[in-house]
């Protein structure tokens, strides 16, 4: 007997492409969530804004209209301060001298490829350089609260308590200073472009059933509280902007924003206030230049997709290639998620690689075409993993990040014509490299405490695009783009948990999963499931199966016979109390339940092993076997 490693071509292709659900109205209410226990807070903006695009600096206001949705009292509050990260001797810049890989944006190399002396770009910014948000008034019902500056939160005990049900309003005044673009904020970028205006407001911390989450900026991503956002911009009135929300005075600025046929005509004077306002988000972003290309389109959704960028000729070229595929991703996203909700959607040349904003993307380059439009694909699917479907970035990283890989892979493979049958390879490649360094954590490790840079990308974008592409595996694609729909449905603007969604599942499947969601998330436990042995006795062989690792799985396993046929077996995992449909076009043989506890499993085959060419464990390689070189029994 040989063994060696068969390719097997993958059998499960076409489901995912497949939706069904029609694409609704926008939905213009907030969904409560199924869990009694569940409560969101509700913090609606109001902003004045106004910038000095020579000295990169702005002074501003803002009112909150911040309601306690909580049975508690609250007695104090805190607001994210994230440009405060931009400054030598931050946590931010501490972090990135400490950490064994960072971020490359984020530093110079003073040494060699080979042996790299990395600086922080953070540390060498000077004063004109550094970003800051600063704080000069704030009150609340009218009355002058005290307050106190901690890296990047805003700490503020309150005079009297919020109650539950309260509302209150906050009015604060506020200055800040934009820095030299380090990462995802900042000025004058390498693309060129003026002013990325990402986090660059005092942000109210959400409270919420875990506790409140003031967490320090340090490099990952966010958790906000939903509301709607009146934010206007005075600004020189050459510049042109791009960002969250709905443009309201777009026949007084126009720039291509202004109604068909509409001429414009500007007052004098060196600025011009631009007012947008957006509904039920929780952050709003923007970005200025005074060369923006602005173009914009309607999909078939009615929804408006804006455009702004700038570059050489290879770059415009692009970003005008772009436009039609984005419509078709936003078609994709809304059919096999649910639908946009939004009026509009920008996708903006901003500050470095990509970034998710409410009802907008950062985007950087644009020279390849190719990794412009996985960028757009990658941003556009956070709309729904993280501005719909607001799991928390600190806390489940895997949540938004993984989601989104998984569903811009698939449309992505799509819009792009490749048709790949498995399009998940490299997330599977990147997940066994981490497993193999040593260096993996658990997905329910914080974003923030990964000993690696590199493990956290895996965990949060491979590994948490596996636990999609694996479920299909455990429950059937069906069910998974059945699950995926229906968590739409019941947690649309709210903020999910791993248990929020994995109950999904399990009612769609009617089976038990937590099992998955334990060891998936909150283990490194890995998966191997090896073919131990081949024989044959009186016209019957018997394949002997071995569980190696610790991870449970369900199992399939395919024959490949001699004459060109195919027989499918399938092991069901007894703790899931269930079992998928048939995903093969093959006739299938249900065995009996495999028990985790015991690691040997056998069954038998009515054939003698003289007629079979193959077996084989799980030929739709969906499942992360660590060790594939067992899966495959050969004969010559
Ligand atoms: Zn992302």
């Amino acid at each position: 007997m040989r063994r060696v490693i068969l390719t097997v071509v993958a059998l499960t292709t076409t489901l995912y492409a497949q939706a069904k659900s029609p694409v609704d109205p926008p939905y213009k209410q907030v969904a409560t969530s199924t869990n009694a226990s569940y409560w969101q807070q509700r913090a609606d903006y109001k902003m004045d804004i106004a910038m000095d695009v020579e000295k990169f600096q702005f002074t501003g206001t803002q009112q909150i209209k911040y309601t306690n949705n909580s049975p508690n009292s609250l007695d104090r509050v805190f607001y994210h301060l994230y440009f405060n990260a931009f400054q030598p001797g931050s946590e931010m810049d501490m972090r990135l001298q400490t950490i064994p890989d960072p971020d490359r944006r984020m530093v110079n190399n003073l040494g060699t490829k080979e042996n790299p002396k990395y600086q922080s770009r953070i540390a060498e910014l000077s004063d004109n350089e550094i970003g800051y948000l600063k704080v000069s008034s704030l009150t609340k019902n009218g009355k002058n609260l005290q307050y106190s500056e901690e890296g990047t939160t805003l700490v503020v005990p309150l005079d009297t308590p919020i109650k539950p049900g309260e509302t209150v309003t906050f009015d604060m005044e506020f200055s800040g200073q934009v820095p030299v673009q380090i990462r995802r904020s900042g000025r004058n970028n390498k693309d060129g472009v003026a002013l990325s205006m990402t986090q660059w407001y005092p942000k109210m911390a959400e409270y919420d059933f875990e506790g409140w989450h003031a967490d320090p900026y340090i490099a990952r991503e966010f958790h906000g509280v939903w509301g709607d956002y009146d934010v206007s911009i005075t600004i020189d009135k050459d510049y042109i902007l791009g960002g969250t929300g709905v443009l309201q005075n777009a026949n007084e600025i126009g720039y291509g924003y202004q109604d068909e046929g509409v001429k414009i005509k500007r007052h004098r004077g060196k600025t011009l206030t631009w007012n947008f306002k957006a509904h039920n988000v929780h952050d709003f972003a923007w970005a200025a230049d005074p060369e923006y290309i602005h173009d914009r389109m309607e999909t078939p959704e009615g929804v408006t997709l804006h455009f702004l960028y700038k570059g050489n000729d290879k770059v415009v070229e692009n970003w005008k290639k772009l436009q039609e595929p984005t419509a078709q991703l936003l078609t994709f996203f809304s059919k096999n998620i649910g639908p946009y909700p939004w009026e509009q959607y920008s996708v903006i040349q901003g500050g470095d690689g990509g970034m998710e904003y409410a009802m907008c993307t950062l985007i950087t380059g644009g020279e390849n075409y190719g990794s412009l439009f996985g960028t757009t694909a990658h941003e556009l699917a956070h709309a729904w993993f993280q501005q719909l479907l607001a799991t928390n970035e600190s806390a489940h990283p895997w949540m938004d990040e993984g989601f989104t890989t998984f569903i811009s892979t698939l449309a992505e493979n799509q819009i792009s014509g490749d048709n790949e049958p498995n399009p998940f390879k490299n997330s599977y490649r990147s997940y066994q490299y981490i497993v193999e360094s040593g260096k993996e954590q658990p997905l329910s490790t914080h974003a923030d405490r990964y000993a690696y840079n590199a493990a956290y990308s895996v965990a949060a974008y491979s590994k948490g695009s596996i636990f999609l592409s694996q479920l299909g595996y455990v429950i059937g694609q069906e069910k998974l783009m059945e699950t995926l729909r229906k968590y739409y449905d019941e947690f649309k603007y709210t903020h999910p948990t791993p248990n929020d969604f994995i109950r999904v599942a399990e009612k769609v499947s009617g089976t038990n999963l937590n099992w998955y969601l334990t060891d998936w998330t909150k283990t490194t436990n890995t998966i191997d499931y090896a073919i131990e042995e081949v024989t044959t006795k009186d016209q019957n062989t018997t394949v002997k199966l071995k569980r190696i690792g610790l991870m449970p799985m369900p199992i399939d396993v395919m024959v490949f016979y001699q004459d060109g046929t195919m027989e499918y077996f399938y092991i069901p995992l007894q703790m899931m109390y269930g079992e998928k449909s048939n995903p093969f076009q093959v006739k299938r043989n249900v065995l009996q339940d495999w028990v985790w506890g015991n690691p040997d499993y056998s069954f038998e085959i009515e054939k003698p092993k003289s007629s079979i060419k193959a077996v084989v464990i799980d030929p739709s390689n969906l499942m992360a076997d660590v060790d594939r070189s067992n899966n495959t029994v050969q004969f010559d």
